[in-house]
């Protein structure tokens, strides 16, 4: 398996980017040219979403997973469509897109994470890495990073809006050598992985950028942790992403109210 060198991810990541812009631009002033069977803004919604990862994927980090395989995996009928038609259209051997091994979603905890067995919950070594947070707190810690960077607002209020917001969360620290998914900073925020419970009770993982002396500060309350364990119980198998329950969602709820709210201009006076 031959994988892409530096030259040759620079090379196709802009390639990819360029197609993605032309068509999107053609599909603005030309709807009628639409391929997708719901229409044109279907179309650019899922080139746009496919390219996502796009701009960061020239450089490949050993800790980090390969954003290009990221990419095709987590990439729709439609969308891998899109990318075998360009990647052949630009002739480069893409072959170790579709042989790599299936990654680990970018927020799976390891197996440490508390994890439900035939003889009920295992609590991991460390339970005090472990922190219960009701929806509230959550959003209270999440929000610190947008006073720092107002540009993360459109991204924490989306992941905020569609959690239950009764729900509980769990939450630890990311560890030594896993996926990194934002790197630390700024300041004292690091990645933290989460078991979150969503809007519609699903129980996915996914991840947030927080203070680490905030999240230190929240009291280890190990009975409300254990209550929420039994709560949240993760599937065992079949384990969702936030960013795919992100795409069923908007696949099956077009009607959601807080994505209604969210996509709405907001008020700049
Ligand atoms: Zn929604």
């Amino acid at each position: 398996m031959r994988v892409w060198g530096r030259r040759e991810r620079e090379y196709v990541r802009a390639y990819l980017l360029h197609e993605a812009l032309i068509e999107i631009r053609y599909l603005a002033f030309r709807p009628e040219s639409a391929k997708h069977p719901d229409g044109h803004l279907e179309q650019i919604r899922v080139i746009a979403d496919v390219c996502h990862n796009l701009p960061t994927a020239g450089g490949l980090r050993p800790d980090e997973f390969d954003p290009f395989v990221w990419m095709w995996q987590t990439a729709n009928a439609y969308q891998r469509e899109w990318l075998t038609r360009h990647l052949d259209k630009l002739g480069v051997d893409y072959s170790y897109l579709i042989e790599s091994p299936q990654l680990p979603r970018p927020a799976t905890p390891p197996a440490t994470r508390p994890a439900f067995r035939p003889g009920g919950w295992q609590l991991p070594r460390t339970p005090g890495g472990f922190k219960a947070l009701d929806t509230v707190t959550l959003e209270s810690l999440a929000r610190e990073l947008v006073v720092l960077e107002p540009s993360s607002s459109r991204y924490v209020e989306r992941q905020l809006a569609h959690l239950q917001p009764d729900g509980r969360h769990i939450l630890r620290a990311r560890r030594k050598g896993e996926t990194v998914h934002s790197s630390d900073g700024p300041e004292d925020f690091r990645e933290y992985h989460a078991l979150l419970t969503m809007v519609d009770g699903a129980v996915v993982v996914g991840r947030f950028q927080l203070r680490e002396s905030s999240f230190a500060a929240l009291p280890a309350d190990l009975t409300r942790l254990r209550r929420f364990q039994l709560a949240a119980v993760p599937p065992r198998r079949g384990e969702r992403d936030v960013y795919l329950w992100g795409r069923d969602h908007e696949a099956t709820d077009a009607a959601c109210s807080q994505c209604e709210r969210l996509a709405k201009p907001r008020h700049t006076s």
